[in-house]
């Protein structure tokens, strides 16, 4: 008798109770976005963290992501509010980026320059998240649409990382090239180039915030991971 009465209540607890703090939606499973006009741009690294240093040009790169960050708020014109994490050589912890660009943004895009083998050069752009699926391939077409060549290196890449995992905004982390390739590093450091790549990265937040999702084909499909910590990997 107690069971029969029961389970109604059990159901109706069930269909009411309010959506989860950590529902789907919240890790990023939704289609990516459109229309945002506030976008956070990360320039990876600061003060003490220097991130890869280049043997070829002695350039660091938190130095070139900086001016690179720069260099993509004036390529986006006036119809986008730009806030930039970082304006100088300073250090800001990770999951401080994380808690800043879930405050303030719609989109975060982090700049990053990359470190690897010697052969290995071109554009990589990291995501995670089901709603950042899109600007990551845009960004990463974009990319490689600007550089002379790529060998060896990933493309679009799928990783948890904080910056593409813990943010409630949809978030991808690009690495603009191979500081570790000779030639690769010597075109990063030219202004011209950094230029070139900061008109690839604003074209592309461009199009997302014209097109949302469209043309990009299928979403990938959405994977309930946990937030991402330091110990997790190399970032
Ligand atoms: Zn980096």
């Amino acid at each position: 008798m107690k069971f029969f009465l029961l389970l109604p209540l059990l159901l109706l607890a069930a269909c009411t109770a309010p959506p989860s703090p950590s529902g789907r939606s919240a890790l990023g499973d939704r289609p990516g976005p459109r229309g945002f006009r506030t976008v956070v741009i990360d320039a990876g690294h600061g003060g003490k963290d220097s991130g890869a240093r280049s043997r070829i040009t002695g350039d660091m790169e938190k130095t070139l992501a900086l001016d690179t960050a720069r260099r993509v708020q004036r390529e986006l014109d006036s119809s986008f509010r730009v806030v930039q994490m970082r304006t100088d050589d300073r250090f800001i912890d990770l999951d401080e980026r994380v808690v800043r660009a879930s405050r303030g943004g719609e989109v975060l895009v982090s700049i990053h320059y990359n470190s690897g083998v010697s052969g290995m050069r071109g554009p990589e752009t990291y995501y995670w998240r089901v709603d950042s699926y899109g600007l990551a391939k845009r960004l990463q077409q974009h990319l490689a649409a600007a550089v002379p060549g790529e060998s060896g290196s990933r493309g679009l890449v799928r990783r948890r990382l904080r910056l593409t995992r813990n943010p409630s905004i949809p978030c991808v982390l690009v690495e603009c090239g191979y500081l570790s390739n000779a030639a690769e590093a010597r075109l990063c450091a030219t202004p011209a180039y950094r230029q070139r790549l900061a008109r690839a990265i604003a074209d592309a937040i461009r199009e997302q915030s014209a097109r949302g999702d469209a043309g990009m084909g299928p979403l990938p499909r959405h994977i309930d991971a946990p937030p991402s910590q330091a110990s997790d990997a190399r970032e």
